[in-house]
């Protein structure tokens, strides 16, 4: 297994790497978020009824997961005049809870970093809908949860996340495929699996979607990281997102390459 890093452009595609469309509507793609600064754009990549369907789960993932760290580390975005002066913060004390709002400066930045199993194409797992995960927050920036809350003499100090882990999965899978085709072009993706997962038409993202429990593979700098290998003639991507904070890594399972693509000189790994 050798891997492919992968440089920073953007790239045409000329068909929608979804469905596979093609037609004058194609939009840009951005493999990451643009909210998430993501580099690797995707130019006449996506088709609108399927940028609709990729933007709903990014978007649910960015503010019901990421909003707090995007608001404090001043990310990208495309209304910056909606972007909250002060960010809320739960305080609970004796079973009653109260909302205060705090500024960034002030704000307990920590990152949720939902762990996953791994993908359960890899160990055998038959596909079920529900991907089983923990919640782990890495502290960012500011005061810790404990020391907020002693300030205020109170239980409990937290955030509001509304987080659906197979919708985060879903945008997983979409940034490593984005990644994967910003890297190597749409002809190894003939017969990907991974498009109807993040279609949605399989329900079943745990399957090819899961946290990575190697060595690891992107190293704790900048602020997104990913490696794209082979394993055969099958493509996986090892995602770091928010790399400098020590998050952890994801992998993301392709599926085989065309079979064409594996035996011409574009493919990487002789
Ligand atoms: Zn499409």
């Amino acid at each position: 297994m050798t891997s492919l890093l992968i440089p920073s452009n953007a790239r045409d595609i000329g068909e929608c790497i979804y469905c596979v469309f093609v037609g004058d509507s194609l939009g840009k793609e951005h493999a990451i978020p643009y909210g998430l600064n993501g580099p690797w754009t995707l130019l006449r990549a996506s088709c609108p009824c399927c940028a609709d369907i990729t933007h709903r789960f990014e978007r649910d993932t960015l503010r019901g997961l990421l909003s707090a760290i995007r608001t404090v580390l001043a990310m990208q975005t495309r209304r910056p005049k909606k972007r909250p002066p002060n960010i809320p913060l739960v305080l609970e004390s004796d079973g009653a809870q109260k909302t205060i709002h705090v500024s960034p400066t002030e704000f307990p930045l920590y990152l949720p970093t939902p762990l996953f199993p791994p993908p359960g194409v890899l160990v055998g797992i038959p596909p079920t809908p529900r991907i089983s995960t923990q919640l782990r927050f890495v502290h960012i920036a500011g005061p810790s949860f404990e020391e907020v809350g002693l300030r205020h003499c109170v239980d409990f100090v937290g955030t509001r996340l509304t987080f659906s882990p197979e919708e985060f999965a879903r945008t997983l899978a979409k940034i490593a495929f984005g990644a994967a085709v910003y890297a190597l072009g749409i002809a190894p993706f003939t017969n990907t699996p991974i498009r109807r997962a993040i279609l949605g038409e399989d329900p079943c993202i745990g399957h090819w979607v899961g946290s990575w429990t190697g060595e690891p593979m992107n190293e704790a700098k900048g602020l997104h990281a990913m490696q794209i290998r082979s394993s055969g003639s099958d493509i996986h991507v090892i995602l770091r997102l928010f790399a400098q904070f020590s998050a952890p890594e994801y992998l993301v399972v392709l599926g085989p390459a065309d079979p064409d693509f594996v035996k011409s000189e574009a493919w990487p790994w002789k």
